[in-house]
């Protein structure tokens, strides 16, 4: 196991996220997922729509109280946090939302918008100071004075996100979820949102828990990344590693779908299509829970499923491709993968 002594701002220990839908069913979001982010960076956690990637963020700030599991918070467990606790915690993580359409009330102007957390977290602040906040952050996320006046229906979607940022950055967070904050706007601007996003994270040192299901969006951003199939992290690497050397065949199958900019220029791999159907959530078979689309699965994985464990340094997936029938690891250079 490779050490690091960076500083772990957040770290998630068998997080299980449960719905109960009526008296007998019971959807699992969220099945025991472990991961940490080192202070300062940005972790991707990408996956299909309605793998739990959301429900992960929410339960991380508090927003579902998990089922089972941990979250430590510069090594504090949110659970554990008294009344004023949780109040600095609320204070210093905070949310970006995927939508900008409706995370805005629309009776608000934009000043009233962002001066909502300024009034929980500073009370006393004078009102000048406050509009003076008000005006530097609006300039931050590139927009001026003048938009503090406006409603949210006067602005386009990619001014809604950055008014969502700079609410977010008002209380001044050390950490936030930014959950599909780009999913909701044109393409053309995406990637203004995220230099954005990564100009402020340089400005004041900020850790992000990047989400999205745009693997190339988050290649752009994230230092580390965690995919996620049907609740649980399947695979957890460094940004190059997982681009160049994806070990689980899922994430294979996800990198080999995106597209290629450039037309001359073929991909490295040929684009592999998934077969088979995804399972209910409600009602998992046994084994891995990718077997039914795998195109590598064998006996083994029907019956129980597979851990996630270090394959390379700082390299984790959970796939039995990789293990002996004891557990053991295999010679990596044996693995036709
Ligand atoms: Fe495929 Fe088996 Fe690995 Fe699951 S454990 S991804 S079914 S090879």
């Amino acid at each position: 196991m490779q050490s690091d002594n960076r500083e772990k701002i957040l770290d998630v220990q068998g997080l299980t996220q449960r719905f109960h839908l009526n008296r007998r069913q019971v959807l699992t979001a969220v099945d025991n997922v472990s991961f940490h982010i080192f202070k300062g960076e940005t972790f991707g956690l990408v996956g299909e729509s309605g793998c739990g990637k959301t429900t992960t963020g929410r339960s991380i700030l508090r927003i579902y109280e998990p089922s089972e599991g941990k979250v430590l918070y510069k090594g504090q467990d949110v659970a554990d946090l008294k009344k004023a606790e949780m109040k600095a915690f609320r204070h210093s993580a905070q949310m970006i939302f995927q939508d900008p359409y409706s995370s805005l009330d629309p009776r608000m102007t934009v000043d009233d918008i962002i001066s909502e957390g300024l009034n929980v977290h500073f009370p006393h602040m004078p009102s000048k100071d406050k509009h003076d906040r008000i005006s530097q952050l609006l300039m931050r996320v590139g927009l001026n004075s003048e938009h503090g006046a406006r409603f949210p229906h006067e602005l386009s979607g990619g001014q809604r996100q950055r008014i969502g940022i700079a609410r977010a950055l008002a209380v001044e967070p050390e950490f936030i979820v930014c959950d599909e904050p780009i999913s909701a706007l044109d393409v053309s601007i995406q990637a203004q949102i995220v230099n954005l996003l990564i100009k402020l994270q340089r400005e004041s040192g900020l850790t992000y828990l990047f989400i999205s299901h745009d693997l190339s969006m988050v290649k752009h951003i994230s230092d580390r990344i965690g995919v996620m199939y049907l609740g649980s992290l399947v695979e957890v690497s460094d940004n190059k590693q997982l681009y160049t050397r994806p070990l689980h065949p899922y994430t294979h199958a996800l990198i080999s779908a995106i597209p290629i900019p450039d037309p001359d220029k073929k991909s490295m791999e040929a684009r592999v299509e998934l077969q088979g159907e995804v399972p209910s959530p409600i009602n998992m078979p046994p084994g891995c829970k990718f077997a039914g689309r795998c195109p590598y699965a064998m006996d083994r994985c029907r019956k129980a499923e597979p851990k996630l464990k270090e394959i390379e340094p700082g390299h984790f997936t959970a796939c039995y491709l990789y293990e002996n029938e004891d557990g053991s690891l295999k010679d990596q250079s044996a693995v036709m993968f």
